[in-house]
């Protein structure tokens, strides 16, 4: 792994010829730092490219590619640098390959409820676009602000509307792929069924950057939700909360498109940091907050009912009901800023992403009470119920340095996701593997990471296409 060829004057002459000056970025050491992380942990995380590359279409990408190739040097993929597991972090050094510049909607397609996309749309372009002519993109996750799809493709990244709508991989229809040897090659596309032979779609979904690179996208649309309603319930206890998850769904008989949970922690963290009061937030020990979608206002007031009915009844201390924007707003908040929140009184707070089936929720919570207390740390918590998607950020203690945090913190969320694991979870949800828990997918995946590793020795012989990620 460590006899990578290296980036010299006249590969740089290369990649200029391909992408044009303006598209390299070499030797400015605070251009080329914005390529060296993502949101993971900071310099802590950090790893400098020897270049970073701006490309503009597939043939370039192509054209980059085969000279990484014939040269041996890594190429990392990157989108937006949205990331919370490193992925994009070019640990080799090597060629950083920004899709920043390939933002275009090629075609929003109503008569097939599908829209073509280049990797470097910020995911929220595209939301906004469909919803102008009536159509909605469900797979978005709750970075959609910053994120770029191709970055939500390459993690497989999920959101709040997971169990109604299914993480970003159930909307990928098709892929244009740029493979590790610069063929352009074409997956899946506009047709909704294929069953002619093996789907080459999916395993491109969440390989984070390790197999090829998308150049195209083709995602599913669907119409646009005409009402929303969400209920916030406050409980005593996390496992009076999430009692209610199934409930939800069987008694409305509809799947809410959200059902998402944060902890007493977290509110008065996020409180502070949103300048908002949520009712009985000295008393609560979790909320849970719950969106239903309707085609109409009598519609969204049966949900609502039957919504409250059963929070109430499951131990709610109340339920308040926002079924307007501005009312929205106000509850979502907190739980949208929920890691900003966290940030704000700590800047070193990793956020771990590990999921589990939803009744084991109550069980990992406990877990990680326990190794709060073990280990003298605060872990504020919050999560898509749904799911079983937990987000644990254990807060770094004044006395301990920033450097020995890093470690600390580690074992700390190492521990939860393994525990996570060995109750039928996995080590992560949606941000995915990059080389932070390469480790981890190791320890549990065993057979399955055998398969992982032929998989990518199929697509990328030569070893350079994310080199260090997920094994
Ligand atoms: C405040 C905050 C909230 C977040 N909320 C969520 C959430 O709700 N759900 C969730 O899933 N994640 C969330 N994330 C994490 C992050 O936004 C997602 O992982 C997102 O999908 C990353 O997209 P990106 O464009 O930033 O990709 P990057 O971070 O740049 O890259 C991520 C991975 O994708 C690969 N990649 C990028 N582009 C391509 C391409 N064109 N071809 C092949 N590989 C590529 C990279 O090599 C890397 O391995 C959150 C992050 C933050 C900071």
């Amino acid at each position: 792994m460590d006899n990578f060829g290296k980036v010299d004057e006249k590969i740089v002459k290369a990649l200029r010829n391909i992408v044009g000056t303006s598209g390299v970025v070499y030797e400015d050491r605070t251009a080329l730092e914005n390529y060296s992380h993502d949101e993971a942990g900071g310099e802590y995380y950090a790893h400098m490219p020897e270049v970073a590359v701006k490309v503009e279409s597939a043939d370039q990408i192509s054209k980059i590619v085969k000279l990484a190739n014939s040269e041996h040097i890594p190429i990392t993929p990157r989108g937006a640098g949205s990331g919370l597991a490193g992925g994009d972090v070019p640990i080799y050094g090597g060629i950083v390959l920004s899709v920043e510049k390939m933002n275009k909607i090629i075609e929003i397609d109503r008569n097939n409820l599908v829209a073509v996309v280049e990797p470097g749309v910020v995911t929220n372009d595209l939301c906004k676009k469909v919803a102008d002519v009536g159509l909605y993109y469900a797979g978005y996750p709750m970075s959609v602000e910053t994120s770029f799809i191709g970055g939500n493709v390459a993690t497989n990244a999920g959101g709040s509307k997971v169990i109604k709508y299914g993480n970003t991989g159930h909307h990928v229809i098709g892929l244009e792929v740029v493979l590790a040897n610069g063929q352009i090659v074409e997956f899946g596309g506009k047709r909704r069924k294929d069953s002619s032979g093996y789907d080459f779609v999916h395993p491109f979904v969440g390989s984070e950057g390790t197999l090829g690179i998308f150049s195209k996208i083709y995602l599913n649309l669907i119409p646009l939700p005409g009402k929303t309603v969400d209920l916030l319930a406050p409980f005593k206890d996390i496992e009076s909360a999430i009692s209610n998850v199934g409930k939800l769904m069987i008694e409305s008989k509809t799947l809410p498109s959200a059902v998402e949970f944060i902890d007493g922690l977290s509110v008065k963290l996020g409180s502070v940091y949103n300048n908002i009061k949520l009712p009985f937030q000295d008393d609560a020990g979790a909320y849970l907050l719950v969106q239903y979608e309707g085609r109409n206002k009598g519609e969204i007031e049966d949900l609502y009912e039957i919504g409250g009915k059963v929070l109430t009844n499951g131990g709610a201390m109340d339920v308040f009901i926002a079924d307007n924007r501005t009312n929205s707003e106000k509850l979502w908040r907190i739980r949208r800023n929920w890691l900003e929140g966290v940030k704000s009184f700590d800047p070193y707070a990793p956020t771990g992403d590990v999921v589990v089936p939803t009744d084991k929720i109550p069980e990992i919570m406990q877990y990680i009470s326990d190794i709060s207390k073990d280990y003298k740390v605060q872990i504020p918590v919050a999560g898509h119920a749904a799911d079983g998607n937990i987000h644990p950020a254990p807060m770094k203690p004044k006395e301990i340095s920033p450097i020995e945090w890093k470690n600390l913190s580690e074992e700390v969320l190492g521990k939860i996701a393994l525990k996570a694991a060995a109750l039928g979870g996995a080590i992560s949800g949606e941000h995915g593997v990059g080389f932070i828990k390469k480790e981890l997918l190791k320890q549990t995946k065993s057979d399955q990471y055998i398969l992982m590793k032929k998989v990518k020795s199929l697509f990328d012989p030569n070893g350079i296409m994310n080199p260090g990620k997920l094994f």
